[in-house]
């Protein structure tokens, strides 16, 4: 059984809606900046949940906080660093859009990454942290751990060793007279306001040195994180949130905030779905800033169909590792068409459900399941001047192809096009040499391409054909696999591999390969 069946038939069966109608599904994302592609992986298991619990006629709704009310903590090496330095330590939404056109920073970086979400399919209906706060809506779960102070400090302690002195409140305090809230201490609550100082110094920051005291309402201060999760699961009414794998552990974030959760907010934490990373080129979140690892980067290299079955294709319990500028890409659409290949098969298996799963919801009940031409040719193809695509789909198929697998290639083409112009590594780039290149060749290689170029003299061969002499040449030289491959590919590529000989060369304009051939045994 596919995991996300196995976890909405598990909350089918043990759960009830706190409000007894609507699940309400919750996860987030603080905008520091420009989001990995591993926020994705939160993204898409919640989305996926929603959407079969739908299919199984449970109402549900999916809400997802865009953070805007965190601080601003580091200056992502791609923006301007003298630009931004002053905004250092200042909640998000205070920080000024990289761009103009967007409220401030946080609605820039929330736009491409909501964007991403649109791209795989998924739709929460949005909302953000500061709308929350500022309409006074969390007001309650402040006053409460204000109060309760005490007992966080002893849950910090008991549960993941973090000792707090007896002045530290677990609110931070957005400074009235720098606008700052890293740079702020709140140490006392007199029930009803609290006093501060500015007096911290994140990285070359000056602290303004302000003291004074705050009414900690309508977003005047945040919860810390921890409180601020476990408040905002009953100020929101959820239900179902799953957490990363690095929040998971015994003692880590998820673990505080249930306690803080039952024993503060006297509510039960929503049911879990702890998941495991998403790497890129097996790196963790930490690398964000390269190349190829930002969810829009990963989403300009797939169309939906695959983005959503790197999502959403390992359970949630494997890690994913995708680099995109391995094989990794060519591979992710080896899998996507054998789920095909197995739907046009009929089979009603776990593949072909994890195939309809890939597919918007309203697709799936007239599942399409295209044949396609593998990844690898095409990219191949593509690199071959003299090679027509869909004339080269038309004899790897067998059969003309139909309107949908037309569009399907040409889909295809687009994204290998362009991986092929941005990330696809050396082994996947053909050049087709027009010139003879300088090689090497020993007896045994030149005795084992002049048979072959006998046996082409005979006539134009087809794929089929040519693989089976060049197997029988085997033998018959004797020349070792590897020798034989490798001589060939040099000839015609000037490199060691190549896509499957047989077919690369009855691709090849016949005259052109009989002439290389004897080129190359002169
Ligand atoms: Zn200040």
């Amino acid at each position: 059984m596919l995991w996300a069946d196995r976890i909405a038939g598990e909350i089918r069966d043990t759960r009830k809606p706190r409000d007894g109608k609507t699940f309400l599904i919750r996860d987030e994302k603080t905008l520091s900046g420009r989001v990995h592609v591993g926020s994705m992986r939160g993204v898409a298991i919640h989305g996926l949940i929603s959407e079969v619990l739908s299919e199984y006629g449970i109402a549900n709704e999916y809400r997802y906080e865009l953070n805007d009310f965190d601080p601003f903590d580091s200056i992502p090496s791609y923006l301007d660093q003298e630009k931004f330095i002053e905004h250092l330590g200042k909640p998000l939404y205070a920080v000024p859009s990289p761009e103009s056109g967007f409220a401030n920073y946080a609605e820039y970086f929330g736009a491409e990454f909501t964007g991403v979400h649109k791209k795989a399919g998924f739709a929460p209906a949005y909302y953000r942290a500061t709308e929350f706060y500022r309409s006074g809506k969390m007001d309650t779960y402040v006053k409460t751990a204000l109060e309760r102070a005490k007992d966080i400090r002893r849950i910090l302690k008991e549960t993941s060793g973090s000792d707090k002195d007896e002045s530290w409140l677990p609110v931070s305090v957005v400074c009235e007279n720098c606008g700052k809230m890293m740079t702020t201490r709140a140490h006392d609550y007199d029930g009803e306001t609290v006093g501060y100082t500015c007096d911290r110094s994140p990285d070359e920051t000056v602290p303004c040195g302000h003291t004074g005291r705050v009414a900690p309402w309508k977003g005047a201060v945040k919860l810390f994180w921890k409180a601020d999760w476990a408040a905002k699961w009953s100020a929101v009414g959820v239900d179902i949130e799953g957490g990363g794998k690095d929040h998971s552990t015994r003692g880590g974030s998820r673990d505080v905030a249930n306690h803080i959760s039952r024993e503060i907010f006297g509510a039960e934490p929503p049911f879990d779905m702890p998941y495991e990373f998403f790497l890129v080129g097996g790196r963790k979140m930490s690398s964000s800033k390269g190349r190829g690892t930002s969810a829009k980067d990963m989403a300009d290299l797939f169309p939906p169909e695959l983005f959503r079955l790197a999502l959403i294709g390992k359970d949630i319990r494997e890690q994913i590792d995708i680099d995109p500028s391995g094989e990794s890409v060519p591979r992710l659409y080896d899998w996507y068409d054998e789920l095909a290949e197995g739907v046009r098969e009929g089979k009603a298996d776990d593949y072909s459900r994890l195939f309809a799963l890939c597919e918007l919801p309203e697709k799936r009940a007239a599942l399409m399941a295209p044949w396609q031409m593998r990844f690898r040719e095409v990219a191949f193809v593509l690199q071959m001047p003299h090679l027509a695509l869909a004339e080269e789909a038309v004899r790897a198929k067998g059969s003309p192809l139909t309107e949908d697998e037309k569009r399907a290639l040409e889909e295809r083409a687009r994204y290998a096009k362009f991986w092929l112009a941005t990330y696809a590594p050396e082994e996947f780039k053909y050049e087709l040499q027009k010139e003879m290149p300088q090689v090497a060749l020993s007896d045994v290689q030149k005795k084992a391409l002049g048979a072959l170029a006998d046996y082409l003299q005979a006539g134009k061969r087809t794929g089929e054909e040519l693989h089976l002499r060049l197997h029988e040449l085997k033998t018959e030289i004797p020349i070792q696999p590897k020798e034989l491959f490798q001589t060939m590919y040099r000839v015609f590529l000037n490199r060691d591999s190549g896509p499957k000989a047989g077919w690369f060369l009855a691709g090849l304009p016949h005259d052109f390969v009989v002439e290389r051939l004897g080129e190359a045994i002169k």
